[in-house]
């Protein structure tokens, strides 16, 4: 390998295992820490972060890089490097050229001011009050276009927050894709709402024992082909995936004895996003190449499994007979169809994290009008409550009962990640397509799912996205296993089927 790459590498490598660092103790704060110890592992971690931060900003990482990449420019010296390393450098100096934009000081108060609005968005929630939130969102909603504006955009200054989740991605793109899918969604939930289908989801809310829950959810976490070598699963307010190395990739999921689907949906969603983790090319630790492409691509695997694989009939006939085993005082007397109905019931609601497939996507669409708002036309933070409201009859005919279960149900803003939800909807349009690809290229998928075999998907999956780390983009990935661009269609039609399929003769489906 080339010399100035390899040291190089290797200073990538220390900074990556400084955050791996950092990640532990998160992990460790969200599942087994005593509550009394919030204050100083909130200083633990931020010492951690600060020193990799530090690191990769600092004179002997620019000098270093500056032997391969021309700074300014980021274009790169490619004498003897190969093209897997050409693009590793290319990834390097955009996340180098993103960290170095913004004046260490910025960072610093950007850090402190979220981390107490995350405290004060708690409590606003609890009180129902968003008065108490709102001067730091005022003051976090001005620190993100002072953001924006240090790291440049070509079109508007909300760009440049989107493109630190998904790079590549515009509002412009988004609104394409936005006005493709939102008119036909209003329009599906419409005739499903005109039915009088009855989904029974009564099932899903009986007395489910928790240990019998988490050993099915953990046969399924091994059918997928999680490795628990490599892994391990806890318990968390709000479930989650974190990494240290593909050699140790945790989950968290949530229980509950009266909801069978948050454990269960909640497992196949992180586990989607651990298999991805744990394929990662770990050969190429500390650099891009083992790192995932996106937020988006990331979400796509979650939402594979959850939804396209988990609430799929081919996945249910191999599996709820063994769900029926285990909680046969639940479950008896409720046929495969109700049970595939009810976990596929669709019914427009004011929280995001509780919507269906059909109405999810309108959850995000609001909160993509209301974060254009905020960041490109200087909307105040106080106008936030009345916009949602009213954005929410709009886009679902709901109106939230009041501002906990409104504008403050979800910690984003306050922890000053604008930008960051469409990558959800992304995740569930890439995630279509992909699944679309597998099928047409893995023989019988279908029928393999519902002989319990999951294997050849991850196979696939491992195959064509995971080991290919950040070596191709998000467009590039995707043209690459579909053919086509990142589109809206095939998940529409996606909709069309199933739910015309379970809602019946709804009139204009077929
Ligand atoms: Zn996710």
């Amino acid at each position: 390998m080339n010399r100035n790459l390899d040291i190089l590498i290797r200073e990538m490598r220390i900074i990556t295992q400084l955050r791996s660092v950092a990640a532990v103790l998160s992990w460790d704060q969200e599942t087994y820490m005593p509550p009394g110890s919030a204050r100083a592992r909130a200083n633990q971690i931020s010492l951690i972060l600060s020193m990799s931060h530090a690191r990769f900003i600092g004179p002997d990482f620019r000098h270093s890089l500056s032997t391969l990449v021309d700074l300014p420019t980021g274009k790169v010296f490619e004498d003897d490097l190969a093209p897997e390393e050409v693009r590793l450098l290319e990834m390097t100096w955009r996340d180098w050229r993103r960290a170095t934009a913004l004046p260490v000081e910025f960072v610093g108060e950007l850090a402190r001011l979220t981390a107490e609005a995350q405290h004060i968005w708690e409590q606003a929630r609890r009180k129902n009050d968003f008065g108490l939130l709102a001067p730091y969102l005022e003051k976090i909603i001005s620190m993100k276009r002072d953001e924006a504006d240090y790291l440049g955009y070509d079109e508007v200054p909300y760009d440049a927050l989107i493109d630190g989740y998904e790079p590549g991605m515009t509002t412009e793109k988004l609104q394409v894709l936005f006005d493709t899918l939102r008119p036909a969604l209003v329009d599906l939930v419409t005739r499903i709402q005109a039915t009088d289908v009855a989904a029974r989801p009564d099932v899903l809310a009986r007395d489910y024992d928790e240990a019998a829950q988490q050993e099915f959810g953990m046969d399924i976490l091994r059918d997928m082909g999680y490795d628990l070598t490599r892994g391990r699963r806890d318990h968390s307010a709000h479930p989650f995936t974190t990494n240290f190395h593909p050699s140790d990739v945790r989950i968290t999921t949530r229980l509950r004895r009266d909801d069978l689907t948050l454990s269960l949906f909640g497992t196949l969603h992180e586990g989607g996003h651990a298999l991805y983790e744990q394929a990662l090319n770990e050969d190429y630790f500390g650099t891009p190449l083992c790192e995932s492409i996106s937020l988006g691509i990331h979400e796509s695997q979650s939402r594979l499994w959850e939804n396209y694989v988990g609430r799929s009939r081919p996945f249910w006939k191999y599996y709820y007979p063994r769900l029926q085993q285990r909680f046969s005082g639940q479950l008896n007397g409720v046929s495969l169809q109700d049970f595939y109905a009810a976990v596929n019931a669709v019914a427009p609601s004011t929280v995001r994290t509780e919507a269906d497939e059909v109405t999810y996507n309108l959850h995000i669409m609001l909160r993509f009008e209301l974060e254009q708002a905020m960041i490109n036309d200087s909307v105040a933070a106080s106008d936030l409550p009345a916009r949602w409201n009213k954005g929410m009859e709009e886009f679902l005919g709901v109106r939230p009962q009041n501002d906990a279960e409104g504008v403050l149900q979800d910690i984003h803003w306050s922890m000053g990640a604008i930008g960051y939800f469409p990558t959800y909807t992304l995740g569930n349009l890439y995630g279509l397509q992909f699944y679309e690809a597998a099928k047409d290229q893995i023989a019988h998928l279908e029928e393999k799912i519902a002989m319990g075999d999951l294997g050849s998907l991850r196979e696939w999956l491992r195959e064509n996205i995971h080991q290919v780390g950040r070596a191709k983009t998000a467009d590039e990935l995707v043209r690459e296993l579909t053919g086509g661009p990142l589109s809206a269609e095939p998940f529409i039609h996606y909709l069309e089927q199933k739910y015309g399929e379970l809602y019946g003769a709804i009139s204009g489906i077929n």
